[in-house]
């Protein structure tokens, strides 16, 4: 495993594409299945709500909403266009963040409800949260990745399970890193049959924690709702659905009596900035990916994006000095095989001793991997890293076979010819910047202990 990541919410499965799209072995472990996350309670319409730092929210909030606005013209991802309003009983600028929607222009007094004096209006993607959590999911596993139901009590049982570990466990990041800047904003909602709205309604000038909206997803609309601080009660409550249904069909009222078809709760993770960064974890890395407020829909695939970019970086500088450690195992095999004069199988006291891989005694490993690329060595790639920038696929998989006959390491070609080349299949036809990690310490076959490992960082194929 290249990466575990904790958490199966909107954040842990974009997260878990991103890095395995881009080849790594990405296992996600939650303690709830999507289905059952915050996420899931989601209106979730695009906006940049309760979140911050606003630049880099702003950045962030630009991806997702490129990536999602092409996932809705795509069928089956549970993403749509959706165009409506969003009003105010007091005069109102739009938000900050809405310079980023193109269709963005002020209500004329007509469009507004009685009572209401600001508004505009806009377009921007909205998901249906089941399906959409479901095509995520569904993305994520056809892209290799495994997903695993099961708690991680603290953050130590999981050192050295995997090089790099990304943290997206939302409000409960409190306890498990522990964070106390992370609190709940509880939200309920209400879903009922749709009685025929077509637009998004939004109105957040209601007295705290109440807000009222209504999200038309298909024969549903999901009705709102409350912005509860520091409450964890996950329990829909009836009193609230009663009061969300009432606030929405003074509103609309086609709304009244409409069919109530379910009740959603999740807990919005709070933060005054979203924690996206790096830390050392014994051996490895450690990813924060939470906080995201009320906008975690908005800024998944922004935040994703770069974890994905970090940890490439950080697993090709690791790969480095690995491929450190199997070059000084090729040069140590071929002085070995010369200076033996016929027989391979004993090492006499003045043959080179074999080098051990992955110990810090293999850390610095530039100098050997500069002359093992030496004329001699793999011809066709770049030496001084020992990893390369490749033009194809095709190619990557015949300059490992041939690095594999110069070392005679046969797990290499049988890595390479086995799992791993369906990987390279799926890089290629993923036209995405790409890392192949052949893992450590496999042992194929008795007799040819596995070097550490090769990254090759594939630049995005044209
Ligand atoms: C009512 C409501 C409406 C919203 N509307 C919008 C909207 O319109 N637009 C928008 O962008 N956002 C919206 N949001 C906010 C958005 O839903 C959240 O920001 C987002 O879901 C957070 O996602 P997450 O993956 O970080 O957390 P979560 O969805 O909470 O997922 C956390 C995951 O971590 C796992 N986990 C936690 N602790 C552990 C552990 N110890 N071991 C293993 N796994 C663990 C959980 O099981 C879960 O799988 C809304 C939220 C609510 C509640």
């Amino acid at each position: 495993m290249d990466v575990l990541v904790i958490g199966a919410g909107v954040c842990g499965l974009t997260t878990g594409i991103c890095l395995a799209e881009a080849g790594l072995s990405v296992t996600i472990r939650t303690a709830a299945p999507p289905e059952r996350t915050t996420s899931v309670a989601a209106g979730a319409l695009w906006g940049l709500v309760r979140v911050g730092p606003p630049d880099r929210v702003l950045d962030w909030g630009r991806t997702g909403l490129e990536v999602m606005s092409k996932l809705a013209a795509e069928p089956g991802t549970g993403v749509r266009m959706a165009s409506g309003r969003e009003v105010s009983r007091t005069p109102m600028e739009p938000h900050y963040w809405t310079e980023l929607l193109p269709g963005l222009r002020l209500c004329d007094p007509s469009e507004l409800p009685d009572g209401f004096t600001s508004g505009w209006h806009y377009t921007a993607p909205l998901a249906t949260m089941p399906v959409y959590l479901g095509y995520l999911r569904a993305r994520f596993e056809q892209a290799g990745g495994r997903l695993e139901v099961a708690p991680v009590r603290s953050l130590a049982e999981l050192a050295g399970l995997a090089p790099v570990v990304v943290n997206c466990a939302g409000v409960y990041a409190r306890d498990l890193v522990p964070d106390p800047e992370v609190r709940p904003v509880r939200g309920q909602v209400v879903i009922v049959a749709n009685p025929g709205l077509e637009e998004f309604f939004i109105n957040k000038d209601e007295e705290p924690p109440w807000i009222t909206y209504m999200f038309p997803h298909g024969e549903e609309v999901l009705l709102g709702g409350t912005n509860d601080e520091g409450n964890w009660d996950t329990e829909p409550q009836p009193f609230i659905a009663e009061r969300i249904v009432a606030h929405c069909a003074a509103i609309d009222p086609r709304l009244r009596g409409a069919t109530i078809l379910g009740h959603r709760v999740g807990l919005r993770p709070y933060r005054p900035e979203v924690r996206l960064e790096s830390e050392p974890f014994g051996d490895g890395v450690l990813w924060h990916n939470y906080g995201h407020g009320g906008a975690g829909i908005s800024l998944s695939w922004g935040c994703a994006a770069a974890i994905a970019a970090g940890v490439a970086g950080q697993l090709s500088s690791r790969a480095t000095r690995r491929a450190g450690a199997m070059a000084r195992y090729a040069s140590w095999q071929s002085s070995a095989i010369s200076a033996q004069s016929g027989s391979r199988s004993s090492r006499t006291p003045t043959q080179p001793r074999p080098p051990t891989y992955g110990g810090r005694k293999n850390r610095s490993g530039a100098d050997a991997v500069s002359s093992a690329c030496a004329p001699g060595g793999a011809a066709h790639h770049r030496c001084g890293n020992c990893w390369s920038w490749w033009p194809s696929a095709h190619r990557v998989t015949k300059e490992l076979l041939s690095r594999t006959n110069q070392v005679g390491a046969p797990w290499l070609s049988r890595s390479v010819t086995s799992g791993r080349a369906r990987q390279i299949a799926r890089i290629r036809s993923a036209r995405s910047a790409a890392i192949l990690s052949l893992r450590s310490g496999r042992r194929v076959g008795g007799h040819h202990p596995a070097p550490p490992g090769v990254v090759i960082v594939c630049p995005p194929l044209s």
